[in-house]
């Protein structure tokens, strides 16, 4: 369908994966914004929403791709990043921002960044001459507008592959009217083949962070079923030989990262490079466009044995994520891992000092001595072994919890699943059934029983967790059961399931006129066919009580 829209036709028609490569500073124009056909800069840049989904017309996918309205504001604001003076406009059918603090991003594009959104289908892409391209929509007054831009990108769906539908047909997995894998809404990650799983975008359409959970879901349901044969089958990884270095004098690397340009963009990195050559005992220097990257890797380590090297410091980002990463690098050059140090010269510094490059790079300066002073004092480590309790603390006994406990139990870890209620099910107890009809009473009874079978958790009911100490591995947690019960639970891992509770509204008169009431006692009073439903003919619903205000700029999601 992209073709009807111009793609491949013209080429300042892109889509908004060609975008965001744009966009890149490792992309084509190394994030400069420039048009295809001439290389000129961008003025005006118009988004299409919608092309490839929700479209029955010109393909088949009828779905909401659910992605593309949160890239495309993305995008927009890269774009206004990159050229304060590019006008960008999307057009779109409706903005679905729904997800924690996805409406606060939009609001944020269109008020601040000056991202124009205009609702509305556009219905022709056209050559305007010079490579410019007009497009014709419909207002909301319903009259016709042409507007003229440098670069249209059409916000494209997702759609499973021809050669994946095909496989799953070989495997026999069954799939939607949509080409995505058919689930169950209670065993999200599980197809309809016994022990194959799916997640990611093959189940759905999903972004990043969907995709990521469902990734670490599936490994859960596998190492539930792998948990006999656990470490039964592992080899450690050969590492070379660790170099004794306490005699040696330091011999400091260091590696400065431009990431891209998010330091570069901000901090002098060659003058940052420079100066670190002259601190004392520093004896090699380089610049990386992503450290992190593995061909990176790869020469690190080439250079660390080169160089003699005896230890490292990384001026990039966080240690909090990248120091593991840097100390495996040390780790396969023969180094011990702990002799390594990073300087964070970009989320301490390019990000927030953006605007003042030069005092940037002065502070970049002095996160670099300073980690250069101290890697030159640290002393090689061995890691040290400390017993890990096997067992989990899981505080609140909903659906997640359940699920969660249940996983765990299976894995053989000891699970103590704490309730402050006198029964388990959460917001759960109140549901019907799902948006696809399946019932959830049954369901909720299945792992309330499945729950009460499993030996390794315990429930606690009517309890509340009053204090905790230890840390990760070793938890001591108090919990308090009805008014005078008191124990201390060891454990490892704590994991927080205490759901949200449902927002009481103050509007529409609710609690005065009993036949007004929540979407959540609706579903309940049909379950008790109760008499404000029995003999109901007409039903009104409103939406978006209580969120997507002042208070709650975001949308709850489940509620539509
Ligand atoms: C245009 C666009 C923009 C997006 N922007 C964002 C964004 O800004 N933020 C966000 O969170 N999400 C975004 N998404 C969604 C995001 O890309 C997906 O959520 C995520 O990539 C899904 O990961 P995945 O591993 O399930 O699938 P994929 O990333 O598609 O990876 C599947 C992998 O499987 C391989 N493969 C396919 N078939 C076979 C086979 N038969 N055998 C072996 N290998 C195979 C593929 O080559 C591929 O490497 C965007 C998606 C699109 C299409
Ligand atoms: S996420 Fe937005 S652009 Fe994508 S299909 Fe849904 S409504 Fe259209
Ligand atoms: S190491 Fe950190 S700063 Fe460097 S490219 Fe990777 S993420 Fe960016
Ligand atoms: S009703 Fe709920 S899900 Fe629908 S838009 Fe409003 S807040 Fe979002």
């Amino acid at each position: 369908p992209a073709r009807i829209w111009g793609y491949g036709v013209h080429p300042n028609v892109i889509t908004s994966l060609q975008f965001e490569r744009y966009l890149s500073p490792g992309g084509p124009t190394e994030g400069r914004l420039l048009r295809p056909s001439d290389g000129r800069p961008v003025r005006r840049v118009a988004f299409l929403q919608c092309v490839g989904s929700r479209d029955k017309n010109h393909c088949n996918n009828e779905y909401c791709s659910s992605v593309c309205c949160m890239y495309a504001i993305k995008e927009a604001m890269s774009a206004k990043e990159a050229d304060h003076e590019v006008e960008v406009v999307i057009f779109y059918t409706d903005m679905r921002t729904h997800g924690k603090e996805f409406d606060r991003y939009f609001e944020r594009a269109r008020d601040t960044y000056g991202v124009r959104f205009v609702r509305s289908r556009v219905h022709g892409v056209e050559p305007a001459g010079s490579g410019d391209l007009r497009l014709r929509s419909i207002n909301t007054r319903g009259r016709q507008v042409e507007e003229t831009y440098d670069l249209v990108v059409l916000s494209v769906g997702l759609e499973t592959p021809e050669s994946m539908v095909r496989l799953a047909e070989r495997i026999g997995i069954h799939m939607t009217p949509d080409r995505f894998a058919s689930i169950s809404a209670f065993m999200p990650v599980h197809t309809s083949k016994k022990g194959v799983f799916t997640c990611g975008a093959f189940n759905g359409p999903r972004d990043i962070p969907q995709s990521v959970i469902g990734g670490s879901a599936v490994a859960a349901s596998v190492a539930a079923l792998l948990a006999p044969v656990r470490h039964t089958r592992t080899v450690p990884v050969p590492q070379p030989t660790e170099q004794d270095v306490r005699d040696r004098e330091p011999r400091i690397g260091v590696f400065i990262c431009h990431c891209g340009t998010n330091i570069a963009g901000v901090v002098d990195v060659e003058e940052v490079a420079t100066y670190a050559a002259t601190l004392p005992q520093v004896v090699h220097v380089e610049r990386n466009l992503f450290t992190c990257a593995q061909d990176t890797q790869d020469r690190m380590v080439q250079q660390i044995r080169a160089r003699g090297l005896n230890r490292i410091v990384v001026a990039a980002c966080t240690p909090r994520t990248h120091e593991p990463l840097f100390r495996k690098t040390l780790k396969s050059a023969g180094i011990n891992e702990y002799l390594v140090e990073m300087a964070n010269i970009r989320n301490q510094n390019a990000w927030v000092h953006g605007q003042q490059p030069e005092a940037a790079t002065e502070k970049a300066m002095d996160l670099v001595r300073m980690a250069v002073a101290k890697v030159a004092t640290l002393t090689a480590l061995k890691p040290l072994r400390i017993r890990i309790l096997p067992a989990v603390l899981v505080l609140g006994g909903g659906v997640a919890g359940m699920t969660a406990a249940l996983n765990l139990a299976a894995q053989g870890f000891r699970v103590h699943l704490v309730e402050k209620s006198s029964q388990l099910g959460g917001n759960a107890l109140h549901l019907f059934q799902t948006w696809n009809g399946e019932q959830v009473p049954p369901f909720l009874r299945a792992l309330k029983e499945q729950v009460a079978a499993q030996e390794n958790i315990e429930v606690y009911y009517n309890s509340r967790v009053t204090a905790v100490s230890g840390h990760v591995g070793n938890f001591a947690s108090t919990v308090r059961t009805g008014k005078s019960r008191k124990q201390v639970l060891a454990h490892g891992a704590v994991i927080l399931t205490t759901g949200a509770k449902r927002y009481i509204p103050e509007e529409f008169e609710y609690g005065k006129i009993p036949k007004v009431v929540a979407s959540i006692e609706f579903d309940k009073l049909h379950m008790h066919n109760e008499t404000r439903v029995a003999g109901g003919k007409s039903f009104v619903f409103i939406q978006c009580v209580g969120s997507r205000n002042a208070l709650r700029p975001y949308c709850s999601k489940s509620c539509c």
